[in-house]
Formats: C-alpha cells, structure tokens, sequence
C-alpha cells in the first residue's frame, strides 16, 4: 500500500515516522534520499495502517459524542449545586478537615481542585457520573486538605474513608474522557 505523506527535513539523526490527522509525516535528516525515506515507510506499512486506522476509529468515537447544549449544562450546575456540596458535608466530617468555598465548574481538564485556603471546586460533569466515581473525587479533594500531595499517606488517608475508592477512580480514568467531550467547543 502506498501512503502519502509529507516530508519535513531538520538536523536529526535517523527518520522518523508519526501520523497526523490520518497523515503520515516523516521527519528526515537533511541528507536522507527519496529511497531512504521510501525504504523507511515500507519496514512500517503494518504500524503506519493500524495507526492511521485507530486515529480514524477515536475521531468518529468523538464525533458520535453528543455534546450537552448550554441549557443543559447550565442546568447540570444547578444541580451539581445542590448535590456536590451535600456529598463533601457529608465526607468531610469522615476525612476529619473543614473546608472553606465550594465552586461548580465547567472544565474540559479537572474533575476536582482545592486551594491551601481549603476552598474546592468541582465539575458539574461529575453528576453525569455514577455516584460513587462522584463521591470519589470529593473524597480525594478532602484529603488534599490534609495531604496536599499524591504521597502513599494520601492514598492511605483516601482508601482509610473510602475503601473500593481505586474502582471508581478507574472507571473515571477509563470514562471520564468521552465525559469531558460533551462540554460544549
Ligand atoms: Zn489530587
């Protein structure tokens, strides 16, 4: 099979090979030939397909996405106002802190943050999420409050309030993804 694709020359060492947007890109020595560069592609035909295929594949993942129009989203804050802050009055007394501001937003990148003040915020994507994964990273949030770090006597604390926490935290890694894809832009 023959692919096309676009060469870009520097001052490397060897020939490189990445896809881009279903595009291969080679990235050359400036002395490297027309048949180095040929020679290079064919020792990876196999590579080359399977990649520009897994990219084709998440890119219509992405596109089946629905994302959440503006009434929904703001609706889903509302109601994560109502529902998070519940949860962490909840945890808080459990973890044994006290905790300052709690904010809802919507992020593309987080989940949950907290300051040194003890303020928290979370993303009112959460409520999308089964209850548990939510109650996780509120849980997560209050021990920062005690260990602002991902030291082994965070995850101690964090597994000391909520046991089966390292489940729902998977199931946020492995979902939270295609969660984040439906905010808006
Ligand atoms: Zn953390």
């Amino acid at each position: 099979m023959a692919f096309s694709y676009t060469v870009k020359y520097s001052d490397r060492k060897s020939i490189g090979l990445s896809v881009k947007d279903g595009h291969l890109i080679v990235r050359a020595p400036r002395r490297a030939s027309r048949a180095d560069i040929e020679k290079a592609i064919a020792g990876h035909t196999g590579w080359i397909e399977k990649t520009i295929a897994k990219q084709a594949a998440a890119k219509e993942a992405d596109e089946d996405i629905s994302k959440l129009t503006e009434r929904e989203l703001r609706a889903l804050g509302e109601q994560a106002l109502k529902v998070i802050p519940a949860r962490v009055k909840h945890f808080a007394p459990l973890v044994g802190v006290t905790y300052g501001r709690i904010t809802i937003r919507n992020q593309k990148t987080r989940w949950g943050s907290c300051s040194a003040k003890g303020n928290l915020n979370f993303n009112c994507l959460l409520l999308l999420a089964p209850p548990e994964v939510m109650d996780s990273v509120v849980v997560h949030e209050l021990c920062h409050l005690k260990h602002m770090d991902h030291s082994p006597a965070f995850y101690v604390e964090v597994r000391r309030v909520m046991p089966d926490y390292d489940k729902h935290h998977a199931w946020l890694k492995e979902n939270g993804h295609s969660l984040l894809k439906r905010m808006l832009g």
